[in-house]
Protein backbone atom coordinates (compact mmCIF):
# COMPACT_ATOMS: atom_id res chain seq x y z
CA UNK A 1 0.00 0.00 0.00
CA UNK A 2 1.41 3.40 -1.29
CA UNK A 3 1.37 6.84 -2.19
CA UNK A 4 1.63 7.02 -6.26
CA UNK A 5 1.23 9.92 -8.47
CA UNK A 6 -1.11 8.44 -10.20
CA UNK A 7 -2.71 5.42 -11.77
CA UNK A 8 -0.11 4.77 -14.88
CA UNK A 9 2.71 5.21 -11.76
CA UNK A 10 1.32 2.31 -9.46
CA UNK A 11 0.79 0.01 -12.48
CA UNK A 12 5.01 0.47 -13.68
CA UNK A 13 5.33 -0.38 -9.71
CA UNK A 14 3.31 -3.35 -9.68
CA UNK A 15 4.67 -4.70 -13.20
CA UNK A 16 8.23 -4.25 -11.64
CA UNK A 17 7.52 -5.51 -8.73
CA UNK A 18 5.86 -8.82 -9.94
CA UNK A 19 8.23 -9.31 -12.39
CA UNK A 20 11.03 -9.05 -9.70
CA UNK A 21 8.68 -11.82 -7.46
CA UNK A 22 9.03 -14.07 -10.37
CA UNK A 23 12.77 -14.08 -10.27
CA UNK A 24 13.30 -14.04 -6.55
CA UNK A 25 10.62 -17.34 -6.48
CA UNK A 26 12.78 -19.04 -9.37
CA UNK A 27 16.18 -18.71 -8.07
CA UNK A 28 15.52 -19.11 -4.55
CA UNK A 29 14.16 -22.48 -6.00
CA UNK A 30 10.53 -22.10 -4.67
CA UNK A 31 6.97 -23.88 -6.17
CA UNK A 32 5.36 -20.58 -6.90
CA UNK A 33 5.23 -18.32 -10.01
CA UNK A 34 5.38 -14.86 -8.67
CA UNK A 35 2.90 -11.92 -8.62
CA UNK A 36 2.38 -8.52 -6.60
CA UNK A 37 -0.24 -6.35 -5.94
CA UNK A 38 -0.52 -2.82 -5.02
CA UNK A 39 -3.31 -0.53 -3.44
CA UNK A 40 -2.99 2.75 -4.73
CA UNK A 41 -3.10 5.65 -2.09
CA UNK A 42 -4.36 9.33 -3.50
CA UNK A 43 -2.12 10.97 -1.20
CA UNK A 44 -0.43 10.81 1.97
CA UNK A 45 -2.73 11.32 5.16
CA UNK A 46 -6.06 10.88 3.23
CA UNK A 47 -6.89 7.63 4.00
CA UNK A 48 -9.24 7.54 7.09
CA UNK A 49 -9.64 4.42 9.27
CA UNK A 50 -12.84 3.14 7.48
CA UNK A 51 -11.52 4.18 3.87
CA UNK A 52 -8.45 1.69 4.73
CA UNK A 53 -10.36 -0.68 5.84
CA UNK A 54 -12.73 -1.07 2.32
CA UNK A 55 -9.50 -0.65 0.54
CA UNK A 56 -8.09 -3.77 1.90
CA UNK A 57 -12.07 -5.58 1.91
CA UNK A 58 -11.67 -4.70 -1.71
CA UNK A 59 -8.27 -5.86 -2.13
CA UNK A 60 -9.59 -8.92 -0.52
CA UNK A 61 -12.71 -9.43 -3.51
CA UNK A 62 -9.94 -8.79 -6.08
CA UNK A 63 -7.52 -11.75 -4.89
CA UNK A 64 -10.75 -14.08 -4.33
CA UNK A 65 -11.79 -13.26 -7.86
CA UNK A 66 -7.96 -14.90 -8.90
CA UNK A 67 -9.30 -17.75 -7.34
CA UNK A 68 -6.04 -18.92 -5.92
CA UNK A 69 -3.77 -18.02 -8.71
CA UNK A 70 -2.25 -15.36 -6.69
CA UNK A 71 -1.61 -15.34 -3.01
CA UNK A 72 -0.98 -11.92 -0.95
CA UNK A 73 1.23 -11.36 1.98
CA UNK A 74 2.28 -8.40 3.97
CA UNK A 75 4.58 -5.81 2.01
CA UNK A 76 5.38 -1.79 2.39
CA UNK A 77 2.66 -0.31 3.80
CA UNK A 78 0.73 -3.33 5.21
CA UNK A 79 0.49 -5.43 8.49
CA UNK A 80 -0.30 -9.19 9.52
CA UNK A 81 -3.50 -7.37 11.19
CA UNK A 82 -4.47 -6.36 7.57
CA UNK A 83 -3.95 -9.25 6.10
CA UNK A 84 -6.29 -10.62 8.71
CA UNK A 85 -8.62 -8.23 7.15
CA UNK A 86 -8.12 -9.07 3.43
CA UNK A 87 -9.16 -12.87 4.88
CA UNK A 88 -12.25 -11.67 5.34
CA UNK A 89 -12.50 -12.03 1.95
CA UNK A 90 -10.32 -14.54 0.57
CA UNK A 91 -8.34 -17.77 2.04
CA UNK A 92 -5.44 -16.77 -0.59
CA UNK A 93 -3.59 -14.85 1.78
CA UNK A 94 -0.80 -15.62 4.06
CA UNK A 95 1.22 -14.25 6.45
CA UNK A 96 -1.90 -13.80 8.84
CA UNK A 97 -1.37 -13.88 12.77
CA UNK A 98 0.44 -16.69 14.76
CA UNK A 99 -2.94 -17.13 16.60
CA UNK A 100 -5.08 -17.53 12.93
CA UNK A 101 -3.12 -20.68 11.76
CA UNK A 102 -0.60 -18.48 9.75
CA UNK A 103 3.65 -17.40 10.22
CA UNK A 104 2.70 -13.77 11.41
CA UNK A 105 5.11 -10.73 9.80
CA UNK A 106 7.66 -12.04 7.55
CA UNK A 107 10.04 -9.13 7.98
CA UNK A 108 11.92 -10.99 10.46
CA UNK A 109 12.95 -13.81 8.37
CA UNK A 110 13.18 -11.20 5.14
CA UNK A 111 16.04 -9.82 8.21
CA UNK A 112 17.54 -12.65 8.51
CA UNK A 113 18.35 -13.77 4.81
CA UNK A 114 19.60 -10.00 4.47
CA UNK A 115 21.95 -10.90 7.26
CA UNK A 116 22.80 -14.47 5.56
CA UNK A 117 23.77 -12.46 2.86
CA UNK A 118 26.07 -9.43 4.12
CA UNK A 119 27.87 -12.51 5.69
CA UNK A 120 28.30 -13.99 2.60
CA UNK A 121 29.16 -10.39 0.57
CA UNK A 122 32.09 -9.73 3.46
CA UNK A 123 33.37 -13.31 3.35
CA UNK A 124 33.76 -12.79 -0.76
CA UNK A 125 35.19 -9.05 -0.44
CA UNK A 126 36.76 -9.00 2.98
CA UNK A 127 38.19 -12.69 3.51
CA UNK A 128 35.62 -13.27 7.00
CA UNK A 129 31.72 -13.44 7.29
CA UNK A 130 32.22 -11.51 10.64
CA UNK A 131 30.35 -8.59 11.24
CA UNK A 132 32.75 -7.62 14.27
CA UNK A 133 33.60 -3.97 13.29
CA UNK A 134 32.13 -4.10 10.24
CA UNK A 135 31.02 -0.62 9.20
CA UNK A 136 27.39 -0.97 8.21
CA UNK A 137 24.94 1.77 7.21
CA UNK A 138 21.02 0.65 7.12
CA UNK A 139 18.97 2.96 5.22
CA UNK A 140 14.97 2.87 5.67
CA UNK A 141 14.68 1.50 9.15
CA UNK A 142 10.92 -0.19 8.97
CA UNK A 143 10.20 -3.52 9.44
CA UNK A 144 12.91 -5.17 8.21
CA UNK A 145 15.73 -2.45 8.36
CA UNK A 146 15.06 -2.31 11.83
CA UNK A 147 15.73 -5.89 12.58
CA UNK A 148 18.78 -6.05 10.57
CA UNK A 149 19.93 -3.38 12.24
CA UNK A 150 19.35 -5.04 15.51
CA UNK A 151 21.17 -8.15 13.90
CA UNK A 152 23.66 -6.30 12.88
CA UNK A 153 24.07 -4.62 16.01
CA UNK A 154 24.11 -7.91 17.99
CA UNK A 155 26.79 -8.92 16.00
CA UNK A 156 29.47 -6.25 16.92
CA UNK A 157 29.20 -4.37 13.77
CA UNK A 158 29.62 -0.49 13.40
CA UNK A 159 26.27 1.45 12.58
CA UNK A 160 25.35 4.03 10.89
CA UNK A 161 21.74 4.49 10.33
CA UNK A 162 19.28 6.36 8.31
CA UNK A 163 15.41 7.27 7.42
CA UNK A 164 13.43 10.17 6.13
CA UNK A 165 11.10 9.48 9.48
CA UNK A 166 13.24 11.20 11.78
CA UNK A 167 11.48 9.40 14.57
CA UNK A 168 13.67 6.30 13.62
CA UNK A 169 16.78 7.79 15.39
CA UNK A 170 15.67 6.64 18.79
CA UNK A 171 16.51 3.44 17.02
CA UNK A 172 20.66 4.65 16.53
CA UNK A 173 20.56 5.93 20.21
CA UNK A 174 19.15 2.48 21.55
CA UNK A 175 21.73 0.62 19.51
CA UNK A 176 24.69 2.93 20.23
CA UNK A 177 24.56 3.80 16.04
CA UNK A 178 25.17 6.71 14.47
CA UNK A 179 22.71 8.39 12.61
CA UNK A 180 22.69 10.35 8.82
CA UNK A 181 20.39 11.67 6.44
CA UNK A 182 19.11 8.99 3.49
CA UNK A 183 20.92 11.56 1.13
CA UNK A 184 24.51 11.33 2.98
CA UNK A 185 24.00 7.39 4.01
CA UNK A 186 24.40 6.89 0.00
CA UNK A 187 27.99 8.26 -0.24
CA UNK A 188 28.87 6.77 3.42
CA UNK A 189 32.44 5.91 3.83
CA UNK A 190 31.31 2.43 5.33
CA UNK A 191 31.79 -1.53 4.09
CA UNK A 192 28.32 -2.49 3.77
CA UNK A 193 25.54 -0.20 2.50
CA UNK A 194 21.97 -2.09 3.23
CA UNK A 195 19.29 -0.33 1.31
CA UNK A 196 15.95 -1.22 3.37
CA UNK A 197 13.71 1.24 2.23
CA UNK A 198 12.18 1.67 -1.14
CA UNK A 199 13.17 1.09 -5.07
CA UNK A 200 15.27 2.84 -7.40
CA UNK A 201 17.97 4.32 -4.94
CA UNK A 202 21.24 3.26 -7.80
CA UNK A 203 21.25 5.23 -10.54
CA UNK A 204 23.68 7.08 -12.88
CA UNK A 205 23.45 10.41 -10.67
CA UNK A 206 24.25 7.79 -6.77
CA UNK A 207 26.28 5.73 -8.48
CA UNK A 208 29.62 7.65 -9.07
CA UNK A 209 29.11 8.49 -5.27
CA UNK A 210 28.94 5.73 -3.83
CA UNK A 211 32.09 4.55 -1.35
CA UNK A 212 31.05 1.26 -0.09
CA UNK A 213 32.39 -2.16 -0.89
CA UNK A 214 29.39 -4.17 -0.58
CA UNK A 215 25.23 -3.96 -1.17
CA UNK A 216 23.03 -6.02 -0.04
CA UNK A 217 19.65 -4.96 1.23
CA UNK A 218 16.16 -5.32 1.52
CA UNK A 219 14.56 -3.02 -0.61
CA UNK A 220 12.90 -4.18 -4.04
CA UNK A 221 14.36 -2.94 -7.47
CA UNK A 222 17.37 -1.32 -6.09
CA UNK A 223 18.53 -0.75 -9.48
CA UNK A 224 16.76 2.51 -11.97
CA UNK A 225 17.41 -0.43 -14.69
CA UNK A 226 19.49 -3.63 -15.27
CA UNK A 227 22.48 -1.60 -17.21
CA UNK A 228 23.06 -0.39 -13.55
CA UNK A 229 24.51 -3.70 -12.40
CA UNK A 230 27.12 -2.88 -15.10
CA UNK A 231 27.96 0.41 -13.32
CA UNK A 232 28.55 -1.10 -9.83
CA UNK A 233 30.76 -3.76 -11.24
CA UNK A 234 32.91 -1.09 -13.08
CA UNK A 235 32.92 1.15 -9.95
CA UNK A 236 34.46 -2.32 -8.00
CA UNK A 237 31.14 -2.32 -5.62
CA UNK A 238 29.68 -6.27 -4.37
CA UNK A 239 25.82 -5.83 -5.20
CA UNK A 240 23.96 -8.86 -3.99
CA UNK A 241 21.03 -8.98 -6.28
CA UNK A 242 18.22 -7.81 -4.19
CA UNK A 243 15.37 -10.45 -5.49
CA UNK A 244 18.06 -13.34 -3.92
CA UNK A 245 18.88 -11.08 -0.68
CA UNK A 246 15.37 -10.49 0.23
CA UNK A 247 14.22 -13.83 -0.66
CA UNK A 248 13.42 -14.68 3.46
CA UNK A 249 9.98 -13.23 3.51
CA UNK A 250 8.45 -15.36 0.85
CA UNK A 251 10.87 -18.64 1.57
CA UNK A 252 9.00 -18.47 5.38
CA UNK A 253 5.41 -17.99 3.14
CA UNK A 254 6.08 -21.18 1.05
CA UNK A 255 6.98 -22.76 4.54
CA UNK A 256 3.37 -21.74 6.01
CA UNK A 257 1.66 -23.12 2.54
CA UNK A 258 2.86 -26.60 3.39
CA UNK A 259 0.59 -29.61 3.55
CA UNK A 260 2.85 -30.61 6.68
CA UNK A 261 1.83 -27.32 8.65
CA UNK A 262 4.55 -24.27 9.44
CA UNK A 263 7.51 -25.23 10.60
CA UNK A 264 9.86 -21.92 12.08
CA UNK A 265 13.04 -23.86 12.12
CA UNK A 266 12.78 -25.33 8.74
CA UNK A 267 12.04 -21.93 7.48
CA UNK A 268 14.94 -20.49 9.27
CA UNK A 269 17.10 -23.24 8.04
CA UNK A 270 16.13 -22.46 4.23
CA UNK A 271 16.39 -18.48 4.68
CA UNK A 272 20.15 -18.88 6.12
CA UNK A 273 20.70 -20.88 2.84
CA UNK A 274 20.34 -17.76 1.01
CA UNK A 275 23.94 -16.54 1.84
CA UNK A 276 25.09 -20.25 -0.48
CA UNK A 277 22.83 -19.09 -3.03
CA UNK A 278 24.62 -15.80 -3.10
CA UNK A 279 28.04 -18.03 -3.90
CA UNK A 280 26.59 -19.71 -6.47
CA UNK A 281 25.24 -16.87 -8.16
CA UNK A 282 29.29 -14.83 -7.86
CA UNK A 283 30.87 -18.07 -8.74
CA UNK A 284 28.86 -17.65 -11.87
CA UNK A 285 29.62 -14.56 -12.29
CA UNK A 286 32.85 -14.93 -11.95
CA UNK A 287 32.84 -17.83 -14.23
CA UNK A 288 31.17 -16.24 -17.21
CA UNK A 289 32.84 -12.66 -16.48
CA UNK A 290 29.66 -10.90 -16.27
CA UNK A 291 27.83 -9.56 -13.26
CA UNK A 292 25.78 -11.34 -9.94
CA UNK A 293 22.50 -9.42 -11.55
CA UNK A 294 23.18 -11.26 -14.60
CA UNK A 295 24.27 -14.50 -13.30
CA UNK A 296 21.16 -14.55 -10.82
CA UNK A 297 18.52 -13.54 -13.97
CA UNK A 298 20.28 -16.47 -16.16
CA UNK A 299 19.71 -18.66 -13.23
CA UNK A 300 16.14 -17.80 -13.02
CA UNK A 301 15.38 -17.61 -16.34
CA UNK A 302 16.48 -21.73 -16.83
CA UNK A 303 14.52 -22.54 -13.79
CA UNK A 304 11.45 -20.85 -15.12
CA UNK A 305 12.13 -22.70 -18.53
CA UNK A 306 12.86 -26.08 -16.76
CA UNK A 307 9.21 -25.24 -15.23
CA UNK A 308 7.61 -24.55 -17.94
CA UNK A 309 8.90 -27.42 -20.21
CA UNK A 310 6.58 -30.44 -19.44
CA UNK A 311 8.49 -33.41 -18.36
CA UNK A 312 8.72 -36.61 -21.11
CA UNK A 313 7.73 -39.95 -19.16
P1 LIG B 1 8.39 -0.48 5.89
O1 LIG B 1 7.32 0.32 5.24
O2 LIG B 1 8.11 -1.15 7.18
O3 LIG B 1 9.70 0.42 6.11
C1 LIG B 1 10.22 1.29 5.13
C2 LIG B 1 11.07 2.32 5.89
O4 LIG B 1 11.77 3.10 4.93
C3 LIG B 1 10.26 3.29 6.74
O5 LIG B 1 10.86 3.43 8.02
C4 LIG B 1 10.30 4.59 5.95
O6 LIG B 1 10.24 5.74 6.78
C5 LIG B 1 11.66 4.47 5.28
N1 LIG B 1 11.81 5.26 4.05
C6 LIG B 1 10.90 5.51 3.09
N2 LIG B 1 11.45 6.25 2.11
C7 LIG B 1 12.73 6.44 2.45
C8 LIG B 1 13.83 7.12 1.85
N3 LIG B 1 13.71 7.75 0.67
N4 LIG B 1 15.03 7.09 2.50
C9 LIG B 1 15.17 6.48 3.69
N5 LIG B 1 14.17 5.85 4.32
C10 LIG B 1 12.97 5.81 3.71
O7 LIG B 1 8.86 -1.55 4.77
P2 LIG B 1 9.59 -2.95 5.01
O8 LIG B 1 8.55 -4.01 5.13
O9 LIG B 1 10.63 -2.81 6.05
O10 LIG B 1 10.27 -3.16 3.58
C11 LIG B 1 11.42 -2.42 3.20
C12 LIG B 1 11.83 -2.81 1.78
O11 LIG B 1 12.09 -4.21 1.72
C13 LIG B 1 10.76 -2.54 0.72
O12 LIG B 1 11.39 -2.22 -0.52
C14 LIG B 1 10.07 -3.89 0.58
O13 LIG B 1 9.42 -4.06 -0.66
C15 LIG B 1 11.26 -4.82 0.73
N6 LIG B 1 10.88 -6.15 1.20
C16 LIG B 1 10.23 -6.30 2.38
C17 LIG B 1 9.91 -7.59 2.80
C18 LIG B 1 9.22 -7.81 4.14
O14 LIG B 1 9.27 -8.96 4.65
N7 LIG B 1 8.62 -6.81 4.74
C19 LIG B 1 10.23 -8.71 2.02
C20 LIG B 1 10.92 -8.50 0.81
C21 LIG B 1 11.24 -7.21 0.40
Amino acid sequence: MWVYEDSPAALRDVLRLSRAMTFKAAVANLPLGGGKGVIMVPAAGVLTRERRHAALLDFGDTVQALAGRYITAEDVGTSTRDMGVIAERTRHVAGLPRARGGSGDPSAFTALGVESAIRACCERIFGSSSLTRRRICVIGLGHVGSKVAKRCARAGAKLLLADVDRAKRSLADQLGARWTTPGRALAADVDVLVPCALGGLFDDDSVPRLRCRVIAGAANNQLANDHIGDLLAARGVLWAPDFVVNAGGIINIVEELSDAGYDSGSARRRVRGIGDTLNEIFDHADSLGTTPLAAAMELARARLSAASTPEVA
